[in-house]
């Protein structure tokens, strides 16, 4: 059960058919809420099922208007309505007998509400947090940041600006070179508009999470190892790393995946045309946004550093659409550049010969999906655990080079990292990493590794699957 939205949606689906493909009967349960989003790009009445995997969508109390939604309404809603749906679905299935009677639940970490249904109906409970090792202990220390009086900060507007920011998250030698300002923008920026209630929330989850029965991450060991031993060290469940769940992937779809958004091909038949390593690709994932003002320092950026590119602009992602853009920058970048207003194929462009960077809003997943394809980044984080993620990134991993928050974006450093990225010496030694990077990660899917032997414990000691079943 994945929390709705597509960074959340894309990592489940992904285990879910890995569990599948070990023989489990799979119920993967939609909320409301998402049916409907997929309902608008889709033809049909309903979402595909096939045999043994199923799509069922249940009751989650949330309003239509999608206008009003906060992301602390929408969990909120989800918190009071759900588990009562859920707990109706798994008794009533198990009474008609139709399918198989439910044998565990498999739920996104911020949908903690399910362990009351699992506690309730005696079924182990895995919580998948589908965030990076570092983000999740982002979220983890909030309290002991409020504790030690460093957060939160009164007023959003100035805090950027305020030294406290920079003080060291130092009591975690895991973390000891992020400072407050990389830390999950939920107590960062606590009063921005669209971030109430969520410092509390996140609180509770992560409270929470020491009641499942293990906790999922989609990360490998070798790129977090001492962020995942501090948060063994924190929580009682064991914790398994399964990441990058595209690497462990390599079934075969067993039916048409549910999109929210139809996706351009075209850029594939454009970037065939582009030479080895030469396109900077900038995508922001399917949530962040920005004001046309930003818009129009990163187009500045953009053209400035004369690389090629292409750039993917989802249409809900700038207020004003793209009449923010500089005038004369489709002139400008002619030939050298492509834009598309939609949503494209990510996987499969990161994996193209001609992307050689990655400008990304260092959403998790994009990230994960930019490490196993060795594509170094330019981070220009948004909200959430972005900040702690693009920290990382630039910093212990060194496979990527920060611009900074999306909301203090400045064309001459837009320009200067690109450059850096695309041509420069740093560039290089990025590039350089990347591609070792990418060879632990691939180490770590492929038989004997950690996050392949993980999957395989989650499978028959947590899951309980029987061995019979993986053929
Ligand atoms: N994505 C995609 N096409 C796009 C933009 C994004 O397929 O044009 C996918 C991307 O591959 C990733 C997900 O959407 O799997 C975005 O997740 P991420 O965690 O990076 O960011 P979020 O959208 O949650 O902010």
């Amino acid at each position: 059960m994945p929390f709705p939205a597509q960074g959340h949606m894309n990592p489940l689906l992904k285990l879910a058919k890995l569990l599948h493909s070990k023989g489990f009967f799979i119920t993967f349960i939609h909320t409301a809420l998402y049916h409907r989003r997929l309902l608008r790009t889709s033809s049909s009445s309903s979402v595909s099922s096939s045999a043994s995997f199923r799509f069922v969508t249940i009751d989650d109390g949330v309003s239509e208007d999608e206008s009003t939604h906060t992301l602390h309404y929408v969990q909120d809603c989800m918190r009071r309505h759900c588990p009562a749906s859920l707990r109706e679905l798994l008794v009533r299935e198990e009474d008609e007998g139709v399918v198989p009677p439910a044998t565990c639940i498999v739920s996104d970490g911020v949908m903690s509400f399910t362990l009351g249904v699992a506690e309730e109906l005696r079924l182990p409970q895995v919580l998948f947090w589908t965030m990076s090792a570092c983000g999740f202990m982002g979220y983890l220390l909030f309290e002991e940041i409020i504790k030690r009086d460093m957060a939160p900060l009164k007023d959003d507007v100035t805090a950027r600006n305020d030294a406290r920011l920079d003080a060291r998250i130092d009591w975690v030698p895991a973390m000891k070179n992020a400072r407050l300002r990389d830390m999950p923008t939920f107590i960062t920026h606590p009063s921005h508009p669209k971030h109430q209630g969520m410092l509390e929330f996140m609180i509770e989850e992560c409270r929470n999470a020491s009641r499942a029965t293990a906790i999922v991450l989609n990360t490998f060991d070798a790129l977090e190892l001492p962020v995942l031993d501090a948060i063994s060290a924190s929580l009682a469940p064991p914790v398994l790393t399964v990441g990058p769940l595209m690497g462990l992937n390599n079934n075969k779809l067993i039916f048409e995946e549910p999109k929210v958004w139809q996706e351009e091909m075209g850029c594939l038949k454009w970037l065939e045309a582009q030479q080895d390593s030469s396109v900077l690709y900038i995508n922001f994932g399917s949530i962040a946004v920005m004001t046309s003002a930003q818009l129009s320092e990163l187009a500045f950026g953009i053209a400035g550093s004369g690389c090629r590119f292409l750039w993917v602009v989802r249409p809900d992602s700038v207020d004003g659409g793209l009449d923010g853009l500089p005038a004369g920058f489709v002139e400008e970048t002619m030939g050298r550049g492509l834009m598309i207003m939609g949503w494209c194929p990510q996987e499969e462009v990161l994996g193209h010969r001609a992307v050689g960077g990655f400008m990304t809003h260092s959403g998790w997943n994009s990230m994960l999906e930019s490490v196993i394809e060795g594509v170094p980044m330019a981070c220009l984080p948004s909200v959430a655990e972005q900040p702690t993620n693009s920290r990382f990134a630039c910093g212990e991993w060194a496979v990527g080079l920060e611009i900074g928050l999306i909301g203090d974006l400045k064309r001459e450093r837009v320009e200067g990292v690109i450059r850096e990225l695309m041509e420069g010496e740093k560039g290089r030694e990025i590039r350089k990493r990347a591609l070792e990077v990418k060879e632990e990660a691939w180490r770590a899917v492929k038989p004997g590794g950690s996050s392949y032997v993980n999957l395989d414990k989650l499978v028959y000691d947590v899951l309980k699957a029987p061995m019979t079943l993986n053929g």
